[in-house]
């Protein structure tokens, strides 16, 4: 006989605990600042600390390291949350998480973990991830930043572009290439400490959107970090990466699934508002269509999302459902968006109205962790076995 054990796409009571309170607190601590950031494009550091004391800045680390030992979907529904509000704040702390303290988490040793990870998780330090250069993007293994071993340290060189916290991180792992025979499995992984000599942060970037997240050039010159700052083996640097990117791409999901649903939201309560031929305009079926498909989409996105960070949970390599979900909840919340400006009306164009905001920042997630194109690549690979 066969037995099935029933799905459960219930919330537990802790998981809605927690978005309570991530909501409460983007509500109070982050909605009234959102335009402010955003205008003067400048991290919000004096959050940064309350975000550190609500655990959200070292969400999925063991305690031991002083992190939150939150599962993937609990970093989902964090990320969502904050999002919902501030997509530019969600980006810095999806970045931090993410990128440089997983990829330290997941490849580092004891005293790396040690040394690195209880700063970050702490949110004593901002974590920044450099793979990225001005001519490799989608083709990141085809950097030219390089790492060269002399009288036991590495000396890098080169340059990394559109680094988040590149300006401000306290702690950066960077890619470059260690061995140039040997192609993608010639590149290693290292982390470089704020102060170093050596590494300089370049031009920052003026932004179209998620402006309240730091955004530069990271250079490097003759900058020498010590062996023991080596970063999991020697020519794993581009492998250990694309593990980091599969993590890190359901955050990047979570991020687009909660910039949809604010973005829904901000729509739904305006088309209640909003008169026009004497009756509020979600009277009118154009726009009850337009409102029943976004909830419909975001809640598929929600759902590949969870399911990508629920077999995270269980161990398993995610690349395929990682893609998925990062591929149809960042097109779908392209379209959440267009839609809420498209609502609005004239109202959507100006910044009185959260509207544009969401227009503007939704863009990234197309294009950032893998652009559409990318993910549609990782995807086929996956599917043709390749
Ligand atoms: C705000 C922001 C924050 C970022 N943060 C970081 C960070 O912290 N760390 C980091 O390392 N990077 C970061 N990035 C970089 C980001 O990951 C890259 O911009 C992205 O991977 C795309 O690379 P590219 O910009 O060079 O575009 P390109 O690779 O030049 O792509 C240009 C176009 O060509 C398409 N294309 C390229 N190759 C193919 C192909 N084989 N098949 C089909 N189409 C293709 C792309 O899809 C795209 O449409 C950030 C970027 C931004 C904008």
């Amino acid at each position: 006989m066969i037995h099935s054990r029933a799905m459960d796409f219930r919330p537990t009571e802790e998981q809605q605990l927690l978005r309570r309170t991530v909501r409460e607190f983007a509500e109070c601590e982050i909605r009234p600042h959102v335009m402010e950031w955003d205008e003067a494009q400048a991290f919000a550091e004096t959050l940064w600390p309350k975000l550190a004391g609500l655990g959200l800045t070292g969400i999925q680390f063991p305690e031991e390291y002083g992190g939150s030992a939150m599962s993937a979907l609990d970093y989902c529904i964090c990320i969502e949350e904050i999002a919902r509000v501030c997509p530019g704040v969600a980006l810095s702390v999806a970045a931090h998480n993410g990128l440089c303290s997983a990829h330290i988490a997941m490849f580092g040793n004891d005293d790396q973990k040690r040394r690195f990870l209880p700063r970050l998780t702490q949110g004593e330090v901002l974590g920044a991830w450099g793979l990225t250069e001005a001519g490799a993007g989608s083709d990141a293994a085809g950097m030219r930043t390089t790492a060269v071993r002399k009288g036991g340290e590495w000396v890098i060189n080169g340059s990394k572009s559109f680094i988040t916290h590149g300006r401000i991180g306290g702690v950066m792992v960077v890619m470059a290439i260690s061995d140039r025979t040997k192609g993608h499995r010639g590149i290693s992984a290292f982390v470089v400490e704020r102060g170093t000599a050596g590494m300089t942060p370049g031009k920052k970037e003026n932004k179209l959107g998620m402006r309240a997240s730091d955004t530069s050039e990271v250079v490097f010159q003759d900058c020498r970090v010590p062996e023991a700052q080596l970063l999991g083996d020697e020519g794993q640097g581009f492998i250990n990466t694309l593990q980091v990117l599969d993590a890190g791409r359901i955050g990047i999901a979570a991020l687009s699934v909660g910039l949809a649903q604010g973005a829904y939201e901000a729509a739904l309560r305006y088309s209640k508002e909003r008169r026009q031929f004497g009756q509020p305009i979600a009277a009118f079926q154009a726009i009850q269509w337009k409102l029943a498909d976004n909830a419909t989409r975001i809640e598929a996105a929600r759902l590949l999302t969870y399911r990508a960070a629920y077999l995270k949970d269980c161990g398993v390599r995610t690349t395929r459902e990682s893609s998925m979900a990062k591929l149809y909840s960042s097109e779908i919340a392209v379209k959440a968006a267009d839609d809420c400006v498209q609502i609005h009306g004239g109202y959507g164009f100006v910044k009185d109205y959260p509207a544009e905001k969401y227009f503007r920042d939704v863009k990234l997630l197309t294009i950032g962790e893998g652009t559409s194109e990318i993910q549609r690549l990782v995807i086929a690979r996956q599917l043709l076995g390749q």
